[in-house]
C-alpha cells in the first residue's frame, strides 16, 4: 500500500465519485467520506443515472384505448393493467 502513485491514483478516483455523488445532490459538500461508503454512493449513483436516464413516452393502452405516459420499465395501462404500446407520432 505504500506505492504513491497507487495512493494518488485512488484519491483522484474518490474525489471523482465523490464530485459525481454532490451534483447529483447524493451527498453534502464538504463531508469526508470513507472507501465503503464511497462504494455505497457510487452504488447510488448508478440508480439516480438510471432514474434520469428513463424516458417518459406516450403510451396508449392495446385494451382500452386509455392515454397515459410511461416509461418502458412500467408500461401497463393504469386503467386495466393491461399491456400498452407506445403512441404513434402521428
Ligand atoms: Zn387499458
Amino acid at each position: 500500500m505504500g506505492d504513491p502513485t497507487m495512493e494518488r491514483q485512488r484519491d483522484l478516483f474518490a474525489v471523482a465519485i465523490y464530485d459525481c455523488a454532490v451534483i447529483a445532490g447524493i451527498v453534502s459538500e464538504g463531508l469526508v467520506l470513507t472507501g465503503p461508503e464511497l462504494l455505497l454512493i457510487a452504488d447510488d449513483l448508478k440508480g439516480y443515472i438510471k432514474m434520469s436516464k428513463k424516458s417518459v413516452m406516450p403510451y396508449k393502452c392495446i385494451a382500452c384505448a386509455h392515454e397515459y405516459a410511461a416509461d418502458g420499465d412500467n408500461e401497463d395501462c393504469p386503467e386495466c393493467n393491461c399491456y400498452g404500446t407506445i403512441k404513434d407520432k402521428s
